[in-house]
């Protein structure tokens, strides 16, 4: 029941290597998987690390993915929550799950929260449609205060979502909270390769599969319409009482992915 899942505990076995592309990012995130392995040598140190870190990008880019592999990397726990939730719910009942999580959070430090889309909580004040607007600003309000509590040196890092950076309300961006902003981009050419072989790992390939020019095929899917692809191509070659998946079952798959989005693309329009 939704009373009973209050936010999700879990730890996670997911690391960097897991994580196809978003060189960047990882480097970024490298340095606070540092911290969390050891922020008592950085509170020696005199740093301050960020509290904050809004990871940006298209739906199924690897933001939650990333989320994960920086708890998995730093080996500590990993709490999470979805914005989207907090919508469904009664006034103040958002806000106690915020508090409730961060406390958790502080109790087993060094830890990560994680607030997947984000933006449904951090919209700009005023730009609502009506309607669980007041459940939204206190939440937004709690997260905020939340952060501002912290002790300089609390091992928390609260990781927050957003595909909508555009309509977030500039209070969340300010220095010491959500101030550390990294872009993920859909994966060029030689990502989706390095995608489609991760997610192929436990795959029986056939000796005609081309990961090179399926690469160069996939223009435009993001790394979960690749995942999806692996897992279609797989199903397939299941159907067909095949052995292993070969280029024929790939090239059917991924003209399903690709009939798919558009089909979602114009019911989500
Ligand atoms: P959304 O905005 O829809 O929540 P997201 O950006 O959080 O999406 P994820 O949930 O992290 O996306 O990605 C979905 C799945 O796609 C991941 O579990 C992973 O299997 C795969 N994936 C996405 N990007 C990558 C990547 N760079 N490397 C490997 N796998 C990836």
């Amino acid at each position: 029941s939704s009373r009973a899942k209050r936010f999700e505990r879990g730890e996670s076995n997911v690391t960097f290597e897991d994580v196809a592309g978003l060189a960047n990012a990882k480097r970024d995130l490298q340095e606070i998987a540092g911290y969390l392995k050891d922020p008592e040598h950085y509170r020696r140190l005199g740093a301050k690390i960020p509290k904050g870190i809004l990871l940006m990008g298209p739906p199924g880019t690897g933001k939650t993915l990333l989320a994960k592999a920086l708890a998995g990397e730093s080996d500590v726990p990993f709490f999470s929550i979805s914005g989207s939730e907090f919508i469904e719910m009664f006034v103040g009942v958002g806000a106690s799950r915020v508090r409730d999580m961060f406390a958790s959070a502080k109790k087993e430090a060094p830890s990560i929260i994680f607030i997947d889309e984000i933006d449904s909580v951090g919209r700009a004040r005023g730009t609502g449609l009506g309607g669980g607007h007041d459940e939204r600003e206190q939440t937004l309000n709690q997260i905020l205060g939340e952060m501002d509590g912290f002790d300089p040196h609390e091992a928390v890092v609260v990781v927050a979502a957003t595909n909508r950076p555009d309509v977030l309300d500039a209070a969340l961006l300010r220095p010491g909270r959500f101030d550390r902003k990294i872009t993920l981009d859909l994966p060029d050419k030689k990502a989706r390769k390095a995608i489609l072989q991760i997610h192929s790992r436990e795959v029986p390939l056939a000796d005609d599969v081309d990961f090179e020019r399926l690469s160069a095929l996939t223009v435009g899917f993001a790394g979960a319409d690749l995942e999806n692809l692996i897992n279609e191509a797989a199903l397939l070659a299941g159907r067909e009482d095949m052995e292993a998946v070969d280029m024929a079952c790939m090239m059917q798959a991924r003209d399903k992915v690709v009939l798919g989005s558009e089909r979602e693309m114009v019911i989500g329009d």
